[in-house]
């Protein structure tokens, strides 16, 4: 199978551009969001050093959301830390983050204070939309990458 946008052999991978599913190759499966790949990406750098299920991941600035929601329920940490069962000095090390709270306790403090903390890593979803490496490419330039191809 040829990738549909740079015309490589070996596509696999499906994502979704512009509305349009697109069989590609892992090069340019970052033109999309991912739908699909043929086999678990082994990426070391993608994933979290913790063994097991790597599938959901602490959103960025996690800190903040629950300070803020805490905050926002006029809840003293202290309060907070008895309700989820942990230690009030470990739960001020997480609102600072300087420690990544584990799944379970993030699930904990989801649902404690009605926030979302966890995300999937695998949606592709906000994964380097911003920095440039995810380039954004719309239908319009693979058209065109496609047209250069063709001749
Ligand atoms: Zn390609």
């Amino acid at each position: 199978m040829e990738c549909e946008i740079c015309g490589a052999e070996g596509a696999g991978y499906i994502v979704l551009v512009e509305g349009a599913k697109l069989n590609v190759c892992q090069d340019c499966s970052s033109a999309g969001k991912l739908l699909r790949s043929p086999l678990p990406v082994r990426d070391p750098a993608a994933q979290p050093a913790r063994a097991g299920r790597a599938e959901m991941e602490v959103v960025d600035g996690y800190g903040t959301i629950i300070a803020d929601a805490r905050k926002r329920m006029g809840l003293p940490l202290e309060v907070l830390a008895e309700r989820i069962n942990e230690k009030h000095s470990f739960l001020e090390r997480v609102e600072h983050e300087k420690t990544l709270p584990d799944a379970k306790l993030a699930h904990k403090l989801e649902r404690e204070l009605g926030i979302k903390l966890l995300q999937e890593v695998s949606s592709g979803v906000a994964v380097n939309v911003k920095d440039g490496q995810g380039k954004g490419m719309t239908l319009g330039d693979i058209l065109e990458i496609q047209q250069k191809k063709k001749k």
